[in-house]
């Protein structure tokens, strides 16, 4: 795929779509849904999800239903539906009316499994955990009944009621799918349908002590809310004949599809929930919300936009097959969307100051700055030039090698929207060598940043002027981890000794342009030369705070030119 030029892909799960349509399947309706655990906040794979079910609901003009998959009170929690939601939105979709939770179906759920049980397709099984595993078989030996499979109807509604107000001690007994100990499916030996467990849910408080597992909820709550596709990520496959054994035994109002996709992997991050939680719990990032977690939270406050992560969204595309996503493409994403839109202006990181002899002490004047070239509508703006500027540390050298064309002892280069500037002396630290400060002198005839006499120079150099900028600090962010596939672990390792230790380098001394002064948090722009920044909520009024989004160097497009190049 050439990276300039996509159209709405077709994708096998669309075809599916359009030929339900066409055959008017579901009486011609597209009801999907986004079913997220709340035990975490969601991440960059989640995105994937949710632009493709609400994407396509939207596309057939349906509608997704938002379900909080609740049904496992010991790790959810409130603050992660709140977070939840918010993303959702941020990203731009909206669930209108159609916010529901798993534990809004509690009492339907266990009318199911009475169900289940009068028609003899259910049991209460007093096996140990322990043992339940045991009896369960292996992937070439088929499994081994349980000794409580052939209870009666009468005896398994009493037990299983019992179960509910609390007579059993947790973990004693279960409920079971009577379905198949031979199967070669494991899934369908017999799987546990409920437990108990005296935890008490976030919604429900204590009302109940026997929570339903997964296999069983997650079908029912497809059907109770007349979900048409129902699509999850590939490791459910195996998982569909039970799903769909379900929906044969039990009269229920919709009859879903269970459509599989595979999920969304990306080079030098982890994605499970479960990883991520350790890394905020442990400490190694500073919250969900941090600019380096592949969290949605992380990435909105690193700068990406909604916009940027929809486009990468839809270039991945979906797939039958697993496979691992080069950050690049979603970095090229935020760049190609942020080109567009943010503003440009002039920071220096690690400032060098540079004293313009020639200069008047005191004078100020105003220059004349482009927004955006690329929005002609984003206008101009003026810049305050005086006699002490700073320029980027690294863009001197005092002993330049053959290809740094930057500025050096006797050289000339441009300031960016001013002048041309000749350096004529360097001041350096007589003890430790370092350089302090490096004068030059300027060319008036050269505002504007050409010479009359139509010499030419090799270098531009962003700038800011010395009294009139701001100081600000800003936080460069490097791949959290260090290896591509963090997850990929060797003998004895974990996936924390892939933890970049140079992920976060902090700038405390950084001097910004004055027009700046009313940046507020979430705002984006380019730095010009440094790369794509927005203001963290870190910030006040007395000092900004910025995060380098994306740096301006496309290692994507420069594949993707090596692959076109042939
Ligand atoms: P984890 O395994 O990290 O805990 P999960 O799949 O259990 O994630 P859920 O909250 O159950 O997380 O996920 C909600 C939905 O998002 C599911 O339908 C799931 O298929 C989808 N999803 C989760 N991770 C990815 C991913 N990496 N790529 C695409 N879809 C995903
Ligand atoms: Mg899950």
């Amino acid at each position: 795929m050439s990276i300039n030029e996509y159209t709405p892909a077709p994708n096998f799960i669309r075809s599916i779509i359009a030929e339900d349509l066409r055959t008017n399947k579901n009486d011609g309706r597209v009801i999907t849904r986004f079913p997220p655990e709340p035990n975490g906040y969601l991440h960059i794979g989640h995105a994937k999800s949710i632009c493709l079910n609400f994407g396509l609901a939207a596309e057939n003009k349906g509608r997704c239903h938002l379900r909080f998959d609740d049904t496992n009170p010991t790790k959810e929690d409130v603050e992660y539906t709140e977070s939840i939601q918010r993303d959702v939105k941020w990203l731009g979709f909206d669930w209108g009316e159609h916010l529901y939770y798993a534990s809004d179906y509690f009492e339907q759920l266990y009318q199911y499994a009475v169900e289940l049980i009068k028609a003899g397709k259910a049991y209460v099984c007093d096996l140990t955990p322990d043992e339940v595993r045991a009896y369960r078989g292996t992937l070439t030996e088929p499994g081994k009944e349980s000794p409580y499979r052939n209870r009666s109807v009468e005896e398994n509604l009493d037990l299983f009621a019992r179960m509910r107000a609390g007579e059993f001690p947790d973990g004693s007994r279960v409920l079971r799918a009577k379905i198949d100990m031979a199967s070669p499916n494991l899934n369908m030996r017999d799987p546990v349908i409920y437990r108990i467990l005296r935890v008490p849910h976030h919604r429900t408080g204590d009302k109940w002590c026997i929570y339903p597992m997964y296999d069983f909820a997650h079908p029912l709550s497809d059907a109770i809310e007349e979900i048409t596709h129902s699509i999850c990520t590939l490791e459910f496959e195996d998982h569909r004949p039970l799903y769909d054994w379900f929906l044969d035994q039990l009269e229920t109002p919709g009859r879903p599809q269970q459509i599989e996709f595979a999920r969304l992997n990306l080079t030098y991050t982890v994605m499970s929930k479960r990883k991520l939680l350790q890394l905020v719990k442990e400490g190694h990032v500073t919250g969900w919300d941090d600019p380096r977690m592949p969290t949605i939270a992380g990435f909105r406050r690193r700068g990406y936009t909604p916009e940027a992560i929809r486009d990468f969204c839809e270039r991945i595309g979906v797939a039958k097959s697993n496979s691992t996503v080069d950050i690049a493409l979603l970095e090229h994403c935020l760049r190609e969307d942020l080109n567009k839109r943010a503003p440009r202006v002039m920071a220096v990181l690690r400032p060098l100051k540079v004293v313009i002899d020639n200069y008047p002490a005191g004078q100020v004047e105003e220059l004349e700055a482009v927004n955006n070239p690329e929005d002609p509508q984003a206008g101009t703006r003026k810049i305050p030039f005086s006699k002490v500027i700073y320029i980027e540390r690294d863009d001197f050298m005092e002993d330049p090698p053959k290809k740094f064309y930057r500025l050096a002892p006797g050289r000339e280069v441009r300031l960016r929207y001013g002048y041309f500037i000749k350096c004529t002396e360097v001041v350096k630290d007589e003890k430790t060598g370092e350089v302090l400060e490096v004068h030059c002198t300027y060319d008036p005839a050269t505002r504007g940043g050409s010479a009359p006499d139509g010499r030419k120079v090799k270098a531009t150099l962003h700038w800011v002027s010395a009294e009139e900028s701001l100081e600000a600090e800003v936080r460069l962010y490097d791949h959290l981890f260090n290896r591509e596939n963090p997850d990929d672990v060797e003998e004895g390792k974990t996936f924390l000794d892939y933890l970049n230790p140079n992920s976060l380098e902090v700038l405390t001394s950084c001097r910004i342009e004055p027009s700046l002064a009313t940046a507020r948090p979430g705002d984006k722009f380019q730095f010009e030369r440094l790369g794509y920044f927005c203001v963290d909520p870190d910030s006040t009024p007395e000092k900004l705070v910025f995060n380098r989004s994306v740096s301006l160097r496309d290692t994507w497009a420069k594949i993707a030119q090596q692959q076109t190049e042939g």
